[in-house]
């Protein structure tokens, strides 16, 4: 694993209905440390979907650079869109075994089926699949890559909450057996807290970097919902800067 460094000086859009352009990111600087889970926190649409696309290297219309250790390199990207996109003419399996590269073994997929409570429904087809399945279908395919970085993007919304928080817990589980570096958007600030190492608050447009915070509670107490929950407030008061996104 090897760090990220990313900066964004300037992304603009053609601005909607008028002349011009918009001014969607302006001087960004974030680095990831090889392992790390970042959760980046920000108001609906300031930017976030924009940057994942970005690192992921599907928008190469920006100013700035990425950086994989010294290399101008762009990372290898494992990506969990909002929505799953699985192809529906394709069984669980099969979605999977797509996104592996040609010197991956389809074995590989096996434990990460069954870390995913998954191994049942291998050969179902995505039709047949609750949302909160196909999720992990999503994170299973994104893992299976081997990525330097995978970006996960509000993978969980729509989710009723016990299945999101199991689905969060699986997540969790997966990643403790297969370290990978994370950066995972999200707006809601208690899922923030229970996943991430470090917190990166954005601001609306242009986004940037309001605040970063390391989270100090440690991973095997962050199944603790009361302690999550005073933090959250602890933090709201802390930072008065963060409390206007949420
Ligand atoms: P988020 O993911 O944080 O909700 P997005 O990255 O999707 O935000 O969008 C950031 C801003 O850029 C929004 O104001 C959105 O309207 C604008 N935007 C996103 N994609 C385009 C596009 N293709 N053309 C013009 N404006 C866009
Ligand atoms: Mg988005």
């Amino acid at each position: 694993m090897t760090d990220i460094r990313i900066r964004i000086d300037s992304k603009t859009y053609p601005a909607i209905g008028q002349a011009g352009q918009y001014q969607a990111i302006a001087n960004l600087g974030l680095s990831l440390r090889a392992g790390e889970f970042v959760c980046l926190v920000g108001p609906s649409g300031c930017g976030k979907t924009t940057l994942l696309n970005i690192i992921a290297g599907l928008d190469p219309d920006y100013d700035g650079e990425i950086m994989l250790g010294s290399l101008h390199t762009s990372p290898k990207i494992g990506y969990v869109f909002q929505n799953p996109r699985l192809l529906p003419w394709r069984t669980v399996r099969e979605n999977i075994e797509l996104a592996l590269g040609s010197h991956q073994s389809p074995e590989l997929i096996d434990p990460l089926l069954e870390t995913m409570q998954l191994t049942r429904a291998q050969h179902v087809y995505p039709e047949r699949l609750s949302l909160g399945m196909s999720r992990r279908v999503a994170i299973i395919r994104a893992f299976a890559v081997d990525p330097d970085v995978l970006l996960m993007d509000e993978p969980f919304v729509s989710l009723d909450a016990p299945t999101a928080r199991q689905v969060r817990d699986l997540l969790l589980k997966l990643w403790r057996q297969r370290p990978h570096t994370v950066l995972f958007v999200t707006h809601d600030l208690r899922e923030a807290i229970a996943l991430a190492d470090r917190l990166v608050f954005l601001s609306s447009s242009p986004m940037h970097v309001l605040s970063e915070i390391t989270v100090p509670i440690a991973r095997e107490e962050r199944h603790n919902e009361t302690l999550i929950e005073s933090y959250r407030q602890q933090l709201m008061k802390d930072h008065p800067e963060i409390r206007q996104l949420l």
